[in-house]
């Protein structure tokens, strides 16, 4: 779960927007070698971790032990899913074999051509790491780590974002709206959809039958794409229950 920003990119002077999107952006992309743990050590320390030397001492130790260990494989993958017609009764959109029920998506003035879906995982090397370290009673470490994960996810999150954004921009496209399912504007059983649209097999991540991710440290990400969108008015953060408990709105404040 990640707090969710509200920009939309201005298009490019020199790019001539359609509605057909191109074959490059509905194939997408997938990431991998990604050297996350150099974007954790050059981010700020999250607050609940700061306040404290011995947990900023077991947050550096966890850090070492992911990359010491080689227990990150991270990877991500995005695709535009184009939008066939317009938005229908209470937010459904069509795409090509699937639909999202995604009311938020769908902006006051602009056009709405297509979602970008894109799912990321850091494998499943660290939880099994945590769970060692719990076996071992190594307990505040292990805590730690499993911090970091949370950390490093937050991270692939951001680069594939950006790699999306940078994608859709070159195409004269606007990207507005960050949706995940089980947050406040896509339900949890949309989840599956969202794997499926943005090609999850090829990065081998997968939903358990209670709809969990499989790898455990795994996102997706759901962002609304067309042309001449207005500003994001709204974050899905904005009527979470577990805003005041969300450790990420606590970092972002
Ligand atoms: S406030 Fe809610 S929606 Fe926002 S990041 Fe936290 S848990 Fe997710």
């Amino acid at each position: 779960m990640t707090a969710a920003p509200r920009s939309t990119p201005l298009v490019p002077a020199h790019v001539f927007p359609s509605r057909e999107a191109p074959a490059a952006l509905r194939a997408g992309q997938v990431l991998r070698d990604i050297d996350l743990c150099r974007d954790v050590e050059a981010a700020r320390v999250p607050t609940a971790v700061a306040r404290r030397d011995k947990l900023v001492e077991l947050r550096r130790v966890a850090l070492a032990m992911v990359r010491d260990e080689g227990l990150l494989d991270a990877r991500a993958c995005w695709r535009l899913a184009a939008l066939r017609g317009e938005p229908g009764e209470a937010g459904w959109l069509e795409f090509d074999g699937a639909r999202l029920q995604a009311p938020w998506l769908v902006p006051s003035s602009g056009q709405l051509t297509g979602a970008a879906c894109a799912v990321a995982t850091l494998g499943d090397g660290i939880e099994q790491r945590v769970a060692a370290l719990f076996g071992e009673r190594r307990a505040s470490l292990a805590v730690a780590l499993d911090g970091v994960a949370n950390e490093l996810l937050w991270a692939l999150s951001r680069r594939v974002q950006d790699r999306m954004l940078a994608a859709m921009r070159r195409h004269g496209l606007c990207v507005a709206g960050e949706l995940r399912a089980g947050d406040p504007g896509l339900a949890l059983k949309a989840q599956q959809v969202v794997l499926d649209l943005a090609g999850a097999h090829r990065i081998d991540v997968s939903l358990t039958t209670t709809l969990m991710m499989n790898p455990t440290k795994s996102t997706s990400i759901v962002q609304g794409v067309g042309l001449n969108l207005p500003v994001q008015a709204w974050s899905r953060c904005d009527s979470c229950r577990s805003r005041d408990r969300c450790a990420l709105m606590k970092d972002a404040a």
